[in-house]
């Protein structure tokens, strides 16, 4: 055996009193629970916190469904001590898990759309304007919109990141002047950017990275997300930032090198389904990828940048989430009109990306899984896996997944996303797109 086998944890559970050696069951439970039975355990927490941040946000806006509270409460209690050792069971509750992650999105959709509007798409400036700023980072468009209420006529310009960019789409919020535009990329540059802009920091959800010291004193956090020694705000009271903000030194005019392009709804590329249908018909659309999904900073990932410069011209690329980091920058140029490169958004988004799919195979009289469309995704936390679940509850095959293969599958879960859906983990970007394209 080698030693990286050997050192492997096949299991690790410590949520009663028998655990082992009062340390931790990490082979066998002291109750009998078997690892792949703990893994799917864990798997089903994960799934559930990824829906559970959806659904904080759908709240935010009012937005709520009895339904998936629910189901919550059942795959929380199948988690508990001694109720399911059932390992068929525990994979049928993550695809309902996946299930109630599509009715989750749906209602986060609905709940920004009918806030703000349908998003629209939206150039978005990636440099700073002179005046003072404020960044916010994370997700809650709710957060933004109070912010940028808050900040109206006070001279302060508020940028996006990472995840924000989408809400530049969105009626309700583009139609703030001083929302200006854009700064750094995926979530894991932040101790990068906030130390380069000497601005006011705003982290709004998941994925705020615990600060440097030299930027600490300017950060503040709201909602669900908490750091240390970083002033938290409750409330939508955002008077603390803004007065920082003002604080501090104004930043410089200095336009970025490029402009993004954001807000593909679903009507917006719905509206093009009859152009996509001739154009794929015709041969000059030969294959549509979606590529994205939370991103992470594994050197491995550097493999979706590869894979989409390398696609052939005949390719459009859809893409969500802050995986569209690794390639919102380039200039993918367009097939008689239609953009090779459509960013649908946030990673809820991927209900878009989902009804657009259904809609395709609607059109062209096909299922799914026989569009010719491949998905080669990214996954980093929760959210990821609540998507790849969903995705697997629709049925849908041959999912290209990296940049490396969640940690909970073992050989046995494996066995079953591979005979049942065939999963594929990414491996080299020229030799997947051939693999694609020829089959
Ligand atoms: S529930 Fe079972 S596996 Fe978990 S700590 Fe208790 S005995 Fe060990
Ligand atoms: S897409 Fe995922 S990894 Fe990226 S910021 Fe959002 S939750 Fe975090």
């Amino acid at each position: 055996m080698k030693i990286a086998e050997k050192e492997r944890l096949d299991m690790f559970c410590y949520q009663c009193s028998q655990t082992a050696r009062g340390t931790g069951c990490t082979v066998k439970g002291v109750c009998g629970k078997e690892a792949t039975v703990a893994r799917l355990l864990d798997n089903l927490l994960l799934a559930t916190k990824g829906m559970a941040a959806y659904l904080y946000h759908a709240r935010e806006l009012g937005y709520t469904d009895t339904e998936i509270d629910a189901f919550l409460e059942r795959a929380f209690y199948a988690t508990f001590t001694n109720v399911n050792f059932d390992a068929e069971d525990l994979v049928r509750l993550a695809i309902e898990a996946g299930e109630m992650n599509v009715r989750t999105m749906r209602l986060l959709k609905k709940a920004h759309i009918e806030t703000y509007g349908e998003p629209e798409p939206t150039e978005v400036q990636t440099g700073t304007v002179k005046g003072s700023g404020i960044i916010a980072t994370g997700h809650s468009l709710k957060v933004l919109d109070e912010l940028l209420k808050q900040t109206e006529g006070t001279g302060i310009n508020v940028y996006t990141h990472s995840e924000l960019l989408p809400a530049h789409g969105y009626p309700g919020l583009k139609k703030y002047e001083h929302l200006v535009g854009n700064l750094g990329k995926a979530w894991f540059d932040q101790k990068i950017l906030f130390s380069k802009y000497p601005v006011a920091i705003l982290g709004t959800s998941n994925c705020v990275s615990i600060p440097k010291e030299e930027y600490r004193d300017r950060m503040f956090t709201t909602g669900p997300a908490r750091l240390p020694g970083v002033q938290h705000l409750a409330g939508y009271d955002y008077t603390p930032v803004i007065e920082k903000a003002k604080s501090l030194p104004e930043l410089e005019e200095k336009p970025g090198d490029i402009i993004l392009t954001t807000g593909f709804s679903k009507s917006v590329v719905l509206s093009l389904t009859d152009k996509i249908k001739q154009l794929v018909e015709a041969g000059k659309i030969r294959h549509f990828f979606l590529v994205g999904s939370c991103d992470s900073p594994l050197k491995k990932a550097e493999y979706y940048r590869e894979f989409v410069q390398k696609l052939p011209q005949d390719t459009v690329v859809l893409t969500l989430a802050c995986g569209k980091f690794r390639i919102n920058d380039l200039n993918l140029g367009d097939i008689d009109g239609i953009p090779r490169l459509i960013d649908l958004g946030q990673c809820n988004d991927s209900i878009v990306a989902i009804d657009i799919a259904t809609a395709l195979a609607e059109i062209f009289g096909v299922g799914i899984n026989e569009l010719p469309l491949t998905l080669v995704l990214s996954w980093m936390e929760q959210k990821a896996v609540a998507i790849l679940w969903s995705l697997l509850a629709l049925g849908i095959k041959g999912i290209y997944l990296g940049p490396i293969l969640p940690a909970w599958v073992n050989d046995d879960i494996l066995k079953v996303l591979r005979e049942n859906y065939d999963l594929r983990v990414i491996g080299n970007p020229e030799e997947d797109i051939k693999q694609i394209l020829s089959a």
